[in-house]
């Protein structure tokens, strides 16, 4: 299943189609910029109106482990990428067998939907992760004994499956201690792990962007803060000291060498107040601390991503100026999306506006994003803010 030498494999030229497994907002704007390069598009997804589906030349409707609806999707395309990392691995298998490339590829995907796989990967590549021990959900002495070895505050996090905060807890108090297991949410006897609460001085995430040939191309640092395990604001490129942008670059790209992808790979990494940085968590995807490179880049983690899956040259990763992005959260009760104040909002003349096209709003759910730019990345939040408040979720 491994492809042939990388200078043996033609590159995939449109108007050839590419198949995404996944139809979020994320595939909404990897098939955008595979559209603008001239590729026909078709998304694996349950919902046959899901935000991918607006800019699809089909959508197969299926679930992220229905297995004909993949062998359908790959059979008119060309290539087959991902948009999350919950695709099931076995399903990458089929497609690879069946003769079209899966890029990044069925080993990026099986170790970043492991928490515990992902730990051992980046601590062998020689890269710091926050101390961790494996436990088993259920199993309290397990449980108590790795409080006792890291300290509290610890983070529980279950091994698989989880997004945007979710499917993990904090555990400060005995109170949290108690309603852990329940809180995690999962039956007992599954893999999770414990880890260290870091006093980060910043969060920061890296994207690179690595090619059929292997070289890797390294956008800066974003700098992000996140809500209750949710992202909610980017700045890119971030004030950093040239080192710790260097540093992060080369751990990307010693991970993404490590696993061997084609695509991109984002890491979310933990500024320590020293200045050294601990990898969080990996994705092998285009990534949301990546959006405000649409426009303030010259090239954007989308089309980078599509050059990079169909064996084409990297574009230039070059800031063409500061930018901030600001998240657009659901809010209340589950009900039609319809957002007010939208040219409030754009009489912001710095600010761009994204919308997934999401049917329904549902708290906190990601309904789209708001990029500004502006002389520094901090003038750029503040407008990106003062746009986002004059937005709101009709009742
Ligand atoms: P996503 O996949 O959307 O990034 P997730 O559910 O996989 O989210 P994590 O990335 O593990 O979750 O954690 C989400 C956020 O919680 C982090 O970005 C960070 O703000 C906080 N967090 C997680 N682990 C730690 C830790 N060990 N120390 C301090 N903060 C943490
Ligand atoms: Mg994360």
């Amino acid at each position: 299943m491994t492809e042939p030498a990388a200078d043996t494999v033609p590159p995939i030229l449109p108007p050839a189609t590419i198949g995404i497994l996944g139809g979020g907002q994320l595939g909404r704007m990897l098939g955008t910029a595979a559209r603008a390069l001239g590729y026909g598009v078709r998304v694996l997804d349950p919902d046959i109106d899901c935000p991918a589906s607006a800019v699809a030349d089909r959508v197969e409707v299926g679930a992220y482990d229905d297995v004909s609806a993949a062998v359908r999707l790959a059979s008119g395309c060309a290539v087959i990428t991902y948009e999350l990392e919950h695709v099931d691995a076995a399903l990458v298998d089929t497609i690879v067998t069946s003769g079209v490339p899966v890029r990044p590829g069925a080993r990026a995907l099986r170790v970043t939907q492991d928490r515990i796989a992902e730990r051992r990967f980046v601590q062998d590549a020689g890269v710091a992760v926050a101390p961790w021990r494996p436990v088993t959900t259920g199993d309290d002495d397990a449980l108590d004994a790795a409080i006792e070895e890291l300290g509290a505050p610890i983070r529980l996090k279950a091994a698989f499956g989880g997004y945007d905060g979710r499917s993990q807890v904090r555990i400060a108090t005995d109170r949290d201690r108690r309603l852990a297991w329940m809180d995690l949410g999962r039956p007992p006897g599954r893999p999770a792990i414990v880890e260290r609460e870091l006093r980060f001085a910043d969060e920061l995430s890296v994207i690179v962007a690595r090619s059929v040939s292997g070289t890797v191309v390294p956008w800066c640092c974003a700098r992000n803060v996140h809500d209750q395990g949710i992202l909610v604001e980017s700045e890119w490129p971030a004030a950093l000291p040239e080192a710790v942008q260097a540093d992060a670059a080369a751990i990307g790209t010693r991970l993404a060498t490590g696993l061997d992808l084609v695509g991109l790979l984002t890491v979310e990494l933990f500024l320590m107040p020293e200045g050294d940085l601990v990898v969080n968590e990996l994705a092998p995807r285009v990534h949301n601390s990546g959006h405000a490179t649409i426009e303030a880049a010259a090239t954007s983690q989308f089309e980078q991503h599509i050059r990079m899956v169909c064996g084409l040259p990297h574009g230039d990763p070059a800031p063409l100026g500061s930018a901030a992005m600001v998240n657009l959260l659901g809010t209340g009760v589950r009900r039609p999306a319809r957002l007010a104040g939208i040219e409030a909002a754009l009489a912001e003349p710095a600010a761009h506006l994204h919308l997934y096209g999401k049917r329904d709003v549902v708290e906190r759910r990601k309904m789209g994003h708001l990029t500004a730019l502006g002389p520094t990345t901090g003038d750029a939040l503040a407008t990106a803010r003062s746009a986002a408040e004059r937005l709101s979720w009709m009742p």
